[in-house]
């Protein structure tokens, strides 16, 4: 359904654009016994990976498309909005009057219209669903869709150029756009690699679909790693089987041990990056994945709201809705 041809395919539409950002150790791998690798997206233009996959579906639209679209005020909108200027394409992103407006003016900054519909994200979805069926847009999936997971799929085949001894990938995954196409080219490059999506524990949609057999929805919490929430969609064609198919396991922390990882990540490498990123870190920290000799885990983005990260890396306590993170000055 989908080959490492096509994720070496994506790799040449990226050049230059999208690639090729630093994997450096990890000054944590002493004390969690092994080897880790760290691919630093946080370095991509928009600060997180997704404009690999959005560039990658922008450049393979048909001829005659008027522009694209998508509903989303996060990583993905950041990066539709990015893969469309640069491929001097129209990008219209749909969003809520309920977003706030650092996050409009984030998009708007990018070159992108801001379409602001209704009071819900299923508002500004329909606005999205509209704009493609009467307008003829795009609507760009944020990880169900062949181009867009073959561009994040380019991830794994530069972190296995540089460092081809990794038998270990800690995915951070939610949709599965990620872990799908590391999976496809990690996987056709080394059969033995052992792959592991991580995400957490509260409103883990990917795993609870696979346990179910088919794509299910979960209630959607707050959490330090706001990055992985959401649903895989009740018609996931492509990010569900291939994950199904191609992880070999599925790991989910706390956000007690996000919190902790946040710190070691800040402390210990000196980065600042989402909850979503250090899943692969508390997961190690925890004992929840068997160490390899050679890891590598992929740091997502950084994007990550500055007031609660100062009060993650301050030891203070964090309220992510009904559930408070008790805070904990960090002890190497
Ligand atoms: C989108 C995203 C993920 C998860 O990617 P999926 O393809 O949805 O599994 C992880 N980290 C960050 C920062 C993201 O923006």
């Amino acid at each position: 359904m989908l080959s490492l041809a096509d994720v070496m395919q994506a790799a040449k539409t990226l050049r230059g654009l999208a690639d090729d950002t630093p994997l450096v150790p990890s000054a944590l791998s002493g004390r969690l016994g092994t080897d880790l690798w760290l691919k630093l997206e946080t370095c991509q233009p928009v600060g997180a990976f997704k404009l690999r996959g959005a560039v990658n579906a922008v450049s393979n639209l048909p001829e005659g498309t008027a522009g694209v679209t998508c509903c989303s005020t996060g990583n993905h909108g950041r990066g539709v909005a990015w893969a469309a200027r640069a491929k001097g394409m129209r990008a219209a992103i749909c969003m809520s009057e309920l977003v706030p407006q650092a996050k409009v003016d984030g998009i708007r900054a990018l070159g992108a219209e801001v379409r602001i519909t209704g009071r819900s994200q299923d508002d500004a979805q329909r606005e999205a669903e509209r704009l493609a069926r009467d307008e003829g847009f795009a609507e760009i999936s944020p990880f169900d869709d062949a181009h867009v997971i073959a561009g994040q799929g380019t991830i794994a085949l530069e972190m296995l150029a540089a460092r081809p001894g990794i038998d270990t990938l800690l995915i951070p995954l939610s949709g599965g756009g990620l872990a799908a196409g590391m999976a496809v080219a990690a996987k056709a490059i080394n059969p033995d690699i052992r792959l592991v999506g991580i995400t957490m524990d509260r409103g883990a949609a990917m795993k609870a679909s696979i346990d179910a057999g088919h794509p299910v929805e979960v209630e959607e919490v707050a959490s330090l790693a706001d990055s992985l929430g959401g649903g895989i969609g009740l018609n996931n064609r492509l990010s569900f089987p291939l994950c199904r198919e191609l992880l070999d396991e599925i790991v989910l922390v706390t956000e007690d041990e996000i919190y902790g990882a946040m710190q070691a990540l800040y402390y210990e490498d000196r980065m600042v990056a989402e909850g979503a990123c250090v899943v692969g870190i508390a997961a190690l920290q925890a004992g929840k994945v068997e160490p390899g000799r050679v890891m590598g885990t992929v740091i997502t983005g950084r994007n990550v709201d500055m007031t609660e990260f100062t009060r993650v890396i301050s030891g203070q306590d964090v309220s992510l809705g009904d559930l408070t993170v008790k805070g904990r000055v960090y002890e190497p």
